[in-house]
């Protein structure tokens, strides 16, 4: 188990433990696929994961345990309005790099971006700002590949062999 992991989920358990939420083994092993992913994983995901390691589980008891990490801030949602459910490990301020083809989201630090302001005078009357979350959305390396593969590939162009 690497140092970072170890801590991580040293992390968990301290949060665990400030919500009142037990620690559970069950629960381990679900944080842990979360923060092994490094995706932003759904729950489906996490499920196909967790199912491994403990094949009686059901979706509903992770999803149940993933809403119960949610509700009690132990774990965060990637995005408010985005259509599904995506899961954030990562605790400490940043912001995201969003593939728009396949929804791969890479973190980037907060440092990396420059300050966002935003004037009072600018907010609609009575907002409140808890956070600020920038999201960059691009072309994943992975998709850009895909994409350049496919257009050669329509316009025609054969790869000799040797
Ligand atoms: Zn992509
Ligand atoms: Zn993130």
């Amino acid at each position: 188990m690497s140092d970072l992991r170890t801590q991580a989920l040293d992390d968990f358990r301290r949060r665990c433990k400030e919500q009142g939420l037990a620690f559970t083994f069950q629960r381990q092993v679900i944080y842990e696929a979360v923060v092994d992913s490094r995706e932003h994983p759904t729950p489906e995901w996490i499920y196909e994961q967790v199912r491994q390691r403990i094949p009686s589980i059901s979706f509903g008891t992770i999803y149940k345990n993933v809403k119960t990490f949610l509700d009690s801030g132990v774990l965060k949602e990637v995005t408010l309005h985005h259509g599904s459910l995506r899961l954030e490990s990562n605790m400490t301020p940043h912001h995201h790099l969003v593939c728009s083809s396949c929804k791969a989201i890479f973190d980037i630090e907060e440092s990396a971006v420059a300050p966002v302001q935003l004037p009072k005078t600018k907010l609609p009357a009575g907002f409140s700002i808890k956070q600020c979350r920038v999201e960059f959305v691009g072309l994943c390396r992975s998709c850009q590949t895909a994409r350049r593969k496919r257009s050669e590939a329509n316009s025609g162009v054969i790869r000799r062999r040797r």
